[in-house]
């Protein structure tokens, strides 16, 4: 048996570049897209192939704006044109062949991370290190890519490309959830819920008692200040230097907040007496070398510092650390992706958290955006004006 389609003559229809799967229905979609890098989001029409193996075409109610996405516009590993977006929520609308843990009509939280189940980490419980994570190409596990328009293949942040209304992406990554939890909230549960959550429940691993220092308190900063009350800190000390951000910090469960580095540094020594936090966790919207020194800094001996976030160019130095003080102090210095969580099994865990009030959702959502407002979703998180932006897909 060859690999030839009875059912399509060779030589019957030629093959265009991107016209992987020509025989699957084609879904017209909107989606907001960066066509090169320094570009700003523009909203275009764009054609998307039906799912193939293994894969799901989903509507897309409500997708989270993380500056993950804005990263990828001054990215050097990026490539364009791309979908944006990767928390997001949705229906499944038609499952390819081979998908079985979800069907149509069910709701879906994207989760960047798909998870195989095969490779070294997913079957030791690391399914947030799944050898299918995807890179910053875009393209689905074969290479190709699902997205086309202007006779170009778009490709799609993080394979998913949440900021359209329809998207095809791996069933690996869909996780089921019940119908009435908000598609906001859901969207929320793929990306900054669970990477500020498990930095400190599941990556740092606070006690009760800890002094927990979380610099940054946006969509990721909330979450892990939610983490560390709920696990029991006795002190969560939140540095932001935006008034707003400080005062949801308090409503999340932050003892302490301050605008600057300084003045935090002081009030860890004075209610430490001097011998510094437990854990810090960076979460800031652009992490640079001057942040991780001062959580490096402001850190106890065998204390442990988590990294959250990202630089826009992924080569910067973004550690340069005293590594005789790393040594002789015994300090911990953690890279932490998806919060250390299993999507699979964290999601769920959190949706019941949220169910019964043990951890706030619905508030994270600061502020709803139509997809043709994209930009001044982004402008409004430059300014520092959102905990949470969400754009909320309809028509
Ligand atoms: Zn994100
Ligand atoms: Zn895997």
């Amino acid at each position: 048996m060859t690999g030839r389609c009875l059912h399509r003559p060779r030589g019957l229809r030629r093959r265009a570049p991107g016209d992987v799967f020509p025989w699957r229905r084609t879904v017209r979609t909107k989606a907001a897209v960066l066509t090169g890098p320094r570009q700003d989001w523009d909203v275009v029409d764009l054609e998307l192939d039906g799912p193939g193996e293994g894969e799901v075409l989903l509507r897309l109610e409500a997708a989270g704006l993380c500056h993950s996405d804005e990263h990828l516009k001054y990215s050097e590993d990026a490539r364009f044109p791309v979908v944006g977006g990767h928390e997001g929520a949705g229906v499944v609308e038609k499952a390819g062949p081979g998908v079985s843990h979800v069907r149509p009509g069910d709701h879906v939280v994207c989760s960047f991370i798909p998870v195989c189940g095969h490779c070294r980490w997913c079957s030791t419980g690391r399914t947030f290190l799944c050898d299918q994570s995807p890179d910053l190409v875009g393209a689905m596990r074969d290479g190709s890519f699902r997205f086309h328009g202007d006779g170009l293949d778009f490709g799609a942040m993080d394979s998913l490309g949440t900021f359209s209304r329809h998207a095809v992406v791996s069933a690996n990554g869909c996780v089921p959830v019940d119908k009435e939890v908000p598609f906001g909230v859901a969207a929320l549960l793929g990306c900054c819920v669970p990477t500020g959550w498990g930095a400190a429940v599941r990556v740092a691993e606070v006690r009760p008692g800890d002094l927990v220092v979380v610099f940054g308190c946006g969509g990721v900063g909330s979450n892990a200040v939610q983490g560390a009350v709920g696990a029991g800190a006795g002190q969560v000390v939140v540095i932001d230097p935006v008034r707003a951000k400080r005062d949801f910090a308090s409503r999340m469960g932050a003892t302490a907040v301050h605008a600057d580095v300084e003045s935090a540094a002081d009030d860890i020594a004075t209610s430490t007496r001097g011998v510094g936090a437990d854990v810090a966790i960076v979460t800031a919207g652009v992490v640079d070398a001057r942040i991780v020194s001062s959580a490096f800094g402001v850190t106890r001996k065998g204390g442990t510092i988590v990294l959250i976030g990202a630089h826009d160019r992924s080569d910067e130095l973004t550690v340069k650390l005293p590594g005789t003080l790393l040594t002789v102090e015994s300090k911990r210095v953690v890279g932490s992706l998806y919060g250390g969580c299993n999507p699979r099994s964290d999601i769920p865990l959190l949706v019941r958290m949220y169910k019964e009030g043990k951890i706030l959702l619905d508030e994270l959502i600061s502020a709803e955006y139509r997809l043709d407002d994209i930009r001044q979703g982004y402008a409004d998180m430059h300014a520092g004006k959102n905990i949470r932006g969400v754009i909320v897909h309809s028509g």
